[in-house]
C-alpha cells in the first residue's frame, strides 16, 4: 500500500486520511482501490492464513480502509471492518469469558446497551453498570472487595447521549491492574479529536456510519487494536459470526474518510459557536457540551481530547401549557434546515429528541435533544434553530 506505518506516523492525520489506503505508486496502477466483487478467490493445495479463500475470511476492498484507520488510531496493526457498530460491539462483547463481568456506562449508545443486557440476562457474563464520570465509582466496580474483578471495561466518551466525560488514562490504568481488558468506543471523537489507544485501551471501536464514512449512506462498523493476539481473536470471531461489510459500503467508507479533517473542522468550530449561543438562549434550561467553560467535563476533555467534537445535547424549557418533552418535540418540528432523524457524524446537521426511541435509559431526560453539527454554514445553522426556539413561545 502507499503509506507505511513507518511514514505515516511522521504525517499529520490530516494528511493521513488523505493518502492511507492507495494502491502502489506505479505506473497506470489506479490512484483509488477498486471495488472487488468476488465471492471467492482461484487456490489449490492448503489454504493457510496469507491466502485470501472466500469472500467472509477477506475482500481486497476492505484492506485500504482498514490500513488507513489503523493508522489513524496510531495502531501497530490494521483495523477490522464489520458490517455495523453493533457487529463490532458484538465481536469485542465476545473477549468477555464465560462468568466473567463487564462494567459498562450507564449511559453507552443504547444499542451497546441493550445487546450487553441481553447477554448478561441470558447469564453469559455479569453487568456491572457505572456513571463513566464518576473515577471512584469506576474503579470500585472494576476490583470490588469482595468478588470478580471486571474481565472487561467499556469506555464510551464522551457519551451518547449525555456527553458524560470518562478519565480514560486513570481508569485503563485500574482496569488494567484488575485484569481487565479495555474497550473504548470512539465514534464521536474520531481518532482526529481522542485516540484512546494512547490513552491506554486494549481495542478501540468506531461505528464507521457516523464521521469516518461521513455521508449519512452507510452502515459500518471498526475494531482497532495494536495487540496480535486480540485481533486473531477479533478476526476469528468476524469470520465465523459473518459480521462482514459489502465490498461497496467499504469503497464508500474511504472515499468519505478522505475529508475527515475538513468535516471535523468545520463542524466543531460550528459546535463551539452554537453551544455558547444556544447556552444563553431563554428557552434552553440545560446544555451539555464539553467545550463550554462550565461544562463540567471541559478540564477532563482538555486534557485528552485535541476537540471537543460536535455533538451537543440541550434541555428544553416548559413554556406555556407544554412539558419540556412536548416543547422539545414542538422545537425540532418547527426547524426547516436542521433534519429531524437519527444518527450523528454526517455532512448534515441532525437533531433529535432522545426519548423517543422506548430503548433510550429513562435517567435520559425527556425533554434532551441531540444534536448533530454539520457542515453548512455556521449562520444558517443558527437562524434556523432561534427562529424554532422564539416560535415556542407563540
Ligand atoms: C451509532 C453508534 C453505534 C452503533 O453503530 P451502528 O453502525 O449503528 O451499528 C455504536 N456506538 C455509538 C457511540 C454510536 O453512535
Amino acid at each position: 500500500m502507499s503509506l507505511s506505518q513507518h511514514h505515516a506516523a511522521s504525517l499529520s492525520a490530516e494528511t493521513v486520511v488523505v493518502a492511507a489506503g492507495r494502491p502502489p505508486r506505479e505506473r497506470d496502477e489506479p490512484v483509488n482501490p477498486p471495488i472487488v466483487l468476488s465471492s471467492t478467490y482461484f487456490g489449490t493445495g492448503a489454504l493457510d492464513d496469507g491466502d485470501r479463500g472466500y469472500g467472509r475470511y477477506s475482500n481486497p476492498t476492505w484492506d485500504p480502509f482498514e490500513e488507513a484507520l489503523g493508522q489513524l488510531e496510531g495502531a501497530a496493526l490494521p483495523g477490522l471492518l464489520y458490517a455495523s457498530g453493533l457487529a463490532a460491539v458484538s465481536s469485542a462483547l465476545s473477549l468477555i469469558p464465560a462468568g466473567g463481568a463487564l462494567v459498562m456506562p450507564t449511559h453507552s449508545y443504547s444499542g451497546s446497551l441493550v445487546m450487553a443486557s441481553e447477554l448478561a440476562e441470558k447469564g453469559f457474563f455479569e453487568l456491572r453498570l457505572v456513571d463513566i464520570a464518576d473515577t471512584d465509582a469506576v474503579i470500585a466496580q472494576l476490583a470490588p472487595a469482595d468478588g470478580n474483578p471486571a474481565a472487561m471495561l467499556w469506555l464510551e466518551s464522551p457519551t451518547n447521549p449525555m456527553l458524560g466525560i470518562a478519565d480514560i488514562r486513570a481508569l485503563t490504568q485500574a482496569a488494567h491492574d484488575a485484569g481487565a481488558v479495555v474497550v473504548t468506543d470512539n465514534t464521536f471523537s474520531t481518532p482526529l479529536v481522542q485516540q484512546p489507544l494512547s490513552l491506554g485501551s486494549d481495542v478501540v471501536l468506531h461505528s464507521v456510519t457516523k464521521y469516518l464514512a461521513g455521508h449519512s449512506d452507510v452502515v459500518l462498523g471498526a475494531l482497532v487494536t495494536s495487540n496480535q493476539e486480540l485481533r486473531d481473536t477479533l478476526l476469528h470471531h468476524r469470520t465465523i459470526h459473518g459480521g462482514i461489510a459489502g465490498p461497496f459500503e467499504a469503497w464508500l467508507a474511504l472515499r468519505g474518510l478522505r475529508t475527515l479533517a475538513l468535516r471535523i473542522e468545520r463542524s466543531q468550530a460550528s459546535a463551539a459557536v452554537l453551544a455558547e449561543r444556544l447556552a444563553s438562549h431563554p428557552r434552553v434550561e440545560g446544555i451539555r457540551y464539553p467545550g463550554l467553560a462550565t461544562d463540567p467535563g471541559h478540564d477532563r476533555a482538555k486534557s485528552q481530547m485535541s476537540g471537543f467534537g460536535s455533538i451537543l445535547c440541550i434541555q428544553v424549557a416548559p413554556v406555556g401549557g407544554l412539558s419540556g418533552a412536548d416543547a422539545a418535540d414542538k422545537l425540532v418540528r418547527a426547524l426547516q434546515l436542521w433534519l429531524p432523524a437519527t444518527s450523528l457524524g454526517g455532512v448534515e446537521s441532525l437533531i433529535e429528541r432522545r426519548r423517543r426511541h422506548t430503548a433510550e435509559p429513562v435517567s435520559v431526560p425527556d425533554n434532551l435533544v441531540r444534536l448533530s453539527v454539520g457542515i453548512e454554514n455556521v449562520e444558517d445553522l443558527w437562524s434556523d434553530l432561534q427562529q424554532a426556539l422564539d416560535a415556542l413561545d407563540s
